[in-house]
């Protein structure tokens, strides 16, 4: 099983394929691999000894940051997350980044950004859309509409919490109309929003 890999100077960790959405232009659509990784589609979920140890491979001096991305969403295993996190951070302190939806706080029912303060330095959500509507077309979330707030939500909690935040739409989906009000709602809440390139 493919429970970390590399991209550039970064170490990826793939803790879960489960995901609370389906979206459209899901990558995990395309094939098993991204970025020349080995199959990402796990055939259990690991647990956080058997990440540490796989972690253990890794001269953390040579690397920028340590990213929980995953081919799924990383909050979903997040008791096993804020472990890993916690055992890196104890080795050397790289940055790290959590790449998420947003449902968070939906799919554990709770606050779970007062769990990764101190431990998470960059928290990246995917906003994808500028309401609601446009987000569960696109995203079919399982929490329907309420998906829409409750990452708006998660993002706010986490801004007095992550050193940095960032919301994140893909330049080719929305019309500039939509970036501009995505941006708007970013720096209302102390967030920063990044318009990345379709992949
Ligand atoms: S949130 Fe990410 S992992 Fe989940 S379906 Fe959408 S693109 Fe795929």
């Amino acid at each position: 099983m493919t429970l970390t890999y590399t991209v550039g100077k970064g170490i990826y960790v793939n803790l879960t394929n489960r995901c609370s959405n389906a979206c459209d232009f899901c990558i995990r659509q395309y094939g098993p691999t991204v970025y020349g990784s080995d199959n990402l589609w796990l055939e259990r979920e690991p647990t956080a000894a058997e990440v540490i140890a796989d972690l253990d491979k890794y001269d953390l001096s040579q690397y920028e940051e340590l990213v929980f991305c995953g081919y799924g969403e990383p909050t979903e295993r997040i008791d096993v997350l804020v472990e890993v996190a916690r055992a890196v951070k104890a080795r050397r302190d790289i940055p790290i980044r959590i790449n998420t939806n947003g449902h968070g706080n939906l799919i554990n029912g709770r606050d779970i950004t007062s769990e990764v303060e101190g431990l998470v330095d960059i928290m990246s959500i995917s906003l994808n859309t500028a309401n609601a509507e446009d987000y569960v077309r696109i995203c079919h979330p399982e929490f329907g509409a309420a998906a829409y707030e409750g990452l708006l939500e998660f993002a706010r909690l986490s801004v007095p919490r992550v050193k940095r935040v960032v919301l994140s739409v893909v330049e080719t989906t929305l019309p500039d109309s939509d970036i501009d009000k995505c941006r708007a709602m970013a720096e209302a809440m102390g967030a920063e929003l990044r318009v990345r390139p379709f992949e």
